[in-house]
């Protein structure tokens, strides 16, 4: 038996170990003390857990408040019906009702690109990516591939399928210096980055257009956190402030945060139609796995129905004030952006009993601290809504500063109530 072998993993772009080893250690202190595995009914933006407690969530991305809005909810029943099957289960390549056709075709004209609808964005990343690597989604030349340091785990989980297609390569938060040097020795570079951070801040889209016209940069930004909640007809934020809107960039955005719907839309500029088929087919788990449901297809028309109204507009506005009036009464180093994340800054040791104490005051918002970040950067994380009400954030913030948080404002306590 002596001559069995064992294996050595390389763990160039990925390790179990350590994830699982740092990640789980997290999640059962996080478990242990009752701020996460909380089960309740939602009822009118309030949970209800079987043991009486009731209490506010501030950790959920739907920014709008359109995964509650009635005409959503309608939607997606009235969407069932109509289509009268909820997963036609045969690839679209072969056989499709229209259903998806008409909604990459609202999202589209919404949009102002050519649309490939997914059922998630983490589904979309892992088989667009391998694809932009190979050329073949692209200009047919591999592209070295430079992931930015930061990049979603969605976006990350795909640098081993990407690296047996092309070269891979990490590099750290926004370095255009980095990203130039690479224009600058490789005949092609794909830059793959969050268009708008999980923790707050935006990609620098100016400077990367720049590298793009000089060197035909690829860009492939995952703007799910600012679809809906920023822009003109909610855009976003790559697609209202980036100048190169064609084949050099490549923007995936899931419709399940601000779009209040489920999915994902895929938005490419400059490519022709056969591009789509081939995204269809070829783009990993898009070409073998399902679609986006007939219910999730239901809501997101009714959401873009709504992104074309007044109403879109009047959400933003709340939202943005809803962050103003958080920023008046806590402070964070995220205060005055138009983000709506914010985390409130705890020591590691005393972060999870300020999230216990929060939440028992009846607001969910969720610890981040070591191993998870970096020591000294605990916080507890906050998601500002359109459809919060001005007292329940005040009340938020009374409880935040009970916990520990710092006030905001010229005199410190002076916490309006
Ligand atoms: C939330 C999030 C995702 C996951 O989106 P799904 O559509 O649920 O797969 C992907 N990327 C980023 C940047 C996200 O914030």
């Amino acid at each position: 038996m002596s001559e069995r072998r064992t294996i050595t993993p390389t763990h160039r772009y990925r390790n179990n170990d350590k994830l699982i080893g740092i990640g789980n250690a997290f999640w059962n202190r996080s478990y242990e003390n009752g701020v996460a595995g909380i089960v309740g009914d939602l009822e009118d933006g309030v949970f209800h857990m079987p043991d009486g407690h009731e209490f506010v969530n501030f950790t959920v991305c739907s920014y709008l408040d359109l995964d509650t809005h009635p005409a959503v909810i309608d939607g997606a029943v009235a969407s069932l019906r109509r289509f009268g099957v909820l997963d036609h289960c045969i690839p679209r390549t072969r056989v499709q009702t229209p259903v998806l056709l008409e909604l990459e075709e609202s999202l589209g004209e919404l949009f102002g690109a050519m649309v490939i609808s997914a059922l998630s964005t983490a589904a979309a990343s892992t088989g667009l990516l391998p694809m932009i690597a190979s050329g073949h989604l692209g200009n047919g030349t591999r592209p070295l591939m430079v992931f930015d340091k930061n990049a979603h785990v969605s976006l990350a989980h795909a640098k081993p399928s990407c690296a047996d297609e092309s070269e891979v390569v990490t590099c750290g938060h926004h370095d255009l210096d980095f990203i130039e040097d690479m224009c600058l020795t490789y005949e092609r570079v794909c830059y793959v980055v969050d268009g708008s951070d999980s923790l707050g801040g935006y990609a620098p889209v100016q400077e990367l257009a720049e590298l793009q016209d000089k060197y035909n940069l690829l860009v492939f930004y995952d703007d799910s956190h600012s679809l809906s909640a920023y822009g003109e007809r909610g855009i976003g934020y790559v697609r209202t402030h980036s100048p190169v809107l064609d084949e050099r960039t490549i923007t995936v955005a899931t419709l399940t945060k601000g779009f209040g719907a489920g999915g994902t839309a895929i938005l490419l500029d400059g490519y022709p139609e056969q591009t789509r088929r081939l995204v269809e087919r070829f783009a990993g788990p898009l070409g073998y796995s399902q679609k986006m449901n007939a219910a999730a297809v239901g809501a997101a028309l009714a959401s873009a129905e709504i992104h074309r109204t007044e109403e879109l507009t009047r959400l933003q506005g709340r939202l943005r004030s809803n962050i103003a009036l958080f920023d008046s009464l806590v402070q964070t180093e995220q205060a005055e952006g138009t983000y709506p994340i914010r985390v409130v800054p705890m020591s590691d040791d005393t972060v999870v009993d300020a999230a216990k104490q929060v939440f028992a005051a009846g607001f969910y918002t969720s610890p981040v601290f070591f191993p998870i970040v970096a020591r000294g950067t605990a916080g507890l994380r906050v998601m500002l809504r359109a459809g919060q009400s001005a007292d329940q954030i005040k009340r938020l913030c009374t409880a935040l500063v009970e916990a520990g948080a710092r006030p905001a404002g010229p005199l410190p306590g002076a916490v309006h109530r």
